[in-house]
């Protein structure tokens, strides 16, 4: 049995102008742009049967042509910078970015290795960030219906 469902939260003005666009249903597409995987773990937590976030109207998608956001973990690495990128300009608009994590957010423990490019919004415009180490579920699921609009 899934949670019930907490009250719906606010999201700031742009992102709740592009979530009525997308009229309560978000397709996700995630990039590990060089996570430790924590934030994953937690990912499939929120879509999971106790936290449910499909209930609210985003599903994960396999393709960011199908895709109205894309859900980003880790500090960017190097090796993908250009994936991230390219992966960005294939999502067709309008569409949303969330920054998951605090790696995404500002590189978190892994700023200035030599391999990290830089956090997301140093690659691609961020509009939602999610703060954690790793997030919990239950922030996870409130951006992604700060998304959705339910
Ligand atoms: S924010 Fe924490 S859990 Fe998520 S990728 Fe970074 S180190 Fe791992």
């Amino acid at each position: 049995m899934a949670e019930p469902a907490p009250q719906r939260p606010d999201s700031p003005a742009p992102v709740a102008e592009l979530a009525r666009e997308l009229a309560g249903s978000v397709q996700i597409r995630h990039v590990d742009a060089g996570s430790c995987n924590g934030c994953e773990v937690e990912i499939a937590s929120a879509f999971g049967p106790v936290y449910d976030a499909e209930r609210y109207g985003a599903r994960l998608v396999a393709s960011p042509r199908h895709a109205d956001a894309l859900v980003v973990t880790g500090p960017v690495t190097r090796n993908m910078e250009v994936a991230l990128r390219r992966t960005f300009e294939a999502v067709p608009q309008p569409r949303l970015v969330v920054a998951l994590g605090d790696c995404a957010r500002n590189c978190g423990v892994f700023a200035g290795a030599y391999g990290v490019a830089g956090a997301v919004g140093d690659v691609v415009p961020v509009d939602v960030e999610v703060a954690g180490c790793p997030p919990r579920p239950e922030a996870i699921v409130a951006a992604l219906r700060g998304l959705t609009g339910r």
